[in-house]
């Protein structure tokens, strides 16, 4: 699952236990051991450049 962190950065958690800790070598969750499914891994790929183009064009409007 993919939510969003405080900062407004999506953040990547296991679908089973929730846990936000991946073992990105395995794609795994650290704590169950629930792999990431590629899906899942390319949704989060995407929201997080979405958040980047956000945040730069965020800088670009207010910057000079
Ligand atoms: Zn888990």
């Amino acid at each position: 699952m993919i939510f969003t962190n405080p900062a407004g950065a999506p953040e990547l958690a296991c679908d089973e236990c929730g846990c936000r800790w991946f073992d990105r070598m395995k794609n795994s969750c650290y704590e169950c051991g629930a792999e990431v499914p590629p899906a899942a891994q390319a949704e989060y790929q995407q929201a997080l450049l979405a958040f980047h183009r956000g945040k730069s064009r965020e800088r670009s409007e207010n910057g000079n």
